[in-house]
């Protein structure tokens, strides 16, 4: 199963001009902290046989020492959970956040945050490209944060979405990230196949289309065999640039 992250208004339509098996869309704006709205389209959703993920706003961070910033984080990524559920969603994708003060901390507040949480749907926790002491940017913090998700009793499934791009960003060596990762966190839930902009370790979180940035084509079809199906980019431009994109991902799953 090979898809991306399309626009949110005709995710369906989109999904068939790119030929893509699956879809991720926004169910509010990525950059801020209102609740999704409800969707005319919900029952559509649901109904498809294309699955549709779910990837929430980009200002939670559940990590926060800020009581606000984790408070909020926490109340949009329930809110999230329950419109994801509406539009029978595989799942919520949600960046694993930065703690700023310290891993453990961010750790702990983690597994307090998936305590209060109550979704219908799997919550996927991704790898980040950068922050302050990221709960999910370095794979030994992955590891710290991977023993408290495991250990806490939820009533869905937490998985991992690994993002290749952000496993560049934050300097990790690429040629065996894959199987590393695997080691952490036993199963690659999804993964997010993009290319990066920018160097080795900036932290910095720029996509670009696949074989065309700095991650090399090499690099990224072997990741991408390794990690297998389900994959979603996450990359620039439009029907044919993602077309070429998914391309990309199913030459690579078929080695
Ligand atoms: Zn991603």
């Amino acid at each position: 199963m090979v898809g991306a992250h399309v626009g949110p208004d005709h995710p369906l339509d989109a999904a068939a001009d790119i030929g893509a098996d699956c879809v991720q869309i926004f169910l509010s704006d990525p950059q801020g902290w209102e609740r999704p709205p409800p969707r005319d389209d919900a029952s559509q959703l649901r109904s498809s046989p294309v699955p549709v993920y779910v990837h929430a706003p980009y200002l939670i961070n559940v990590c926060s020492p800020r009581n606000n910033v984790r408070y909020g984080s926490r109340k949009i990524l329930q809110q999230t959970c329950e419109a994801a559920a509406d539009v029978g969603a595989r799942a919520v994708i949600v960046h694993g956040g930065h703690a700023d003060d310290d891993v453990a901390e961010g750790v702990g507040r983690w597994v307090r945050t998936l305590q209060m949480l109550e979704s219908a749907v799997p919550v996927f926790i991704e790898n980040t490209a950068g922050g302050t002491n990221a709960v999910a940017r370095r794979f030994d913090a992955l590891a710290r944060l991977w023993e408290g998700v495991s250990s806490t009793d939820t009533s869905f499934e937490v998985g991992f979405c690994f993002d290749t791009c952000h496993a560049h960003a934050a300097g990790e060596e690429l040629s065996a990230a894959v199987e590393r990762v695997l080691s952490i966190v036993g199963r690659i839930a999804l993964l997010h196949a993009n290319d990066s902009r920018d160097p080795p370790g900036t932290g910095a979180d720029r996509h670009a289309n696949l074989g065309q940035g700095k991650i090399g084509p090499e690099t990224l079809s072997a990741m991408i065999g390794s990690a297998g199906p389900p994959v979603v980019v996450e990359t620039p431009g439009g029907v044919d640039e993602l077309r070429t994109d998914i391309d990309f991902v199913r030459a690579a799953l078929a080695g």
